[in-house]
């Protein structure tokens, strides 16, 4: 049968490696719902928006025409004709989505837009507010956290296999200040739903928490 599968957590948990991993076992699609705030982030960032303006990021969504297709290396984002699966990753946009993401009207219609892909089930999508607000009747939902040094260090380990620059107590404070603005926001906060299953992967391998995701679905 096809699930639909919630996993949120706080930044650099794993969730975008397990949920990608979990996804290619299933045969089921994955859905980056970070990768659709960045995108926003990002046409902001460069149309010079200023990013608490949530009525001006209202009408830049309308005008974008923000597409995920899944691909061999995962799923892939495109503004129109343009890729910008990478583009979406700079230090920039990582440390302003976060302010986009607080909009009211920016969440509104990309939860819209989430929920359209999610419909069909068979997809595993990973968020903060999944299993909160955007399917509230996920048949599975986990809420993966680590420490916060542990999920600083994989992202550095990511960033220099991407060839970007990398300073792990930079990365480490951004991590920590990130996770508290998603966490402290008014509108869907980062946080666990209450029937999500709570998974700290600080101990655990990628494999060892696919294993046991892959389980809970079976199960
Ligand atoms: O998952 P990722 O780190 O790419 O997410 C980037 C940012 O997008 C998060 O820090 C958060 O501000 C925002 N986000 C969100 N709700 C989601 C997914 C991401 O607010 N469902």
């Amino acid at each position: 049968k096809n699930i639909q599968i919630a996993l949120d957590g706080p930044a650099g948990a794993g969730k975008s490696t397990i949920a990608k991993q979990l996804a290619a076992q299933l045969d089921y699609v994955y859905i980056d719902t970070g990768a659709m705030y960045r995108a926003i982030t990002l046409a902001a960032l460069e149309q010079n928006l200023n990013l608490e303006d949530g009525q001006a990021l209202g009408e830049l969504m309308k005008s974008l025409d923000l597409r995920l297709t899944p691909g061999d290396q995962g799923q892939r984002v495109f503004i129109g004709e343009r890729e910008v699966t990478e583009a979406i990753r700079t230090n920039e946009v990582t440390n302003n989505v976060s302010f986009v993401a607080r909009q009211a009207e920016v969440r509104t219609a990309l939860v819209v837009a989430q929920r359209k892909l999610a419909e069909r089930g068979g997809i595993v999508m990973d968020g903060r507010d999944i299993g909160t607000v955007v399917l509230p009747n996920a048949e599975l939902k986990v809420f993966l956290t680590a420490s916060v040094e542990e999920r600083a260090s994989r992202r550095h380990r990511e960033n220099i296999a991407r060839g970007m620059d990398s300073d792990l107590p930079s990365l480490q404070a951004d991590i920590a200040l990130r996770d508290k603005r998603d966490s402290e926001r008014t509108v869907s906060p980062l946080k666990q739903a209450e029937d999500a299953i709570y998974l700290d992967t600080t101990e655990m391998n990628i494999d060892q928490v696919v294993t046991r995701l892959t389980e809970l679905v079976e199960g």
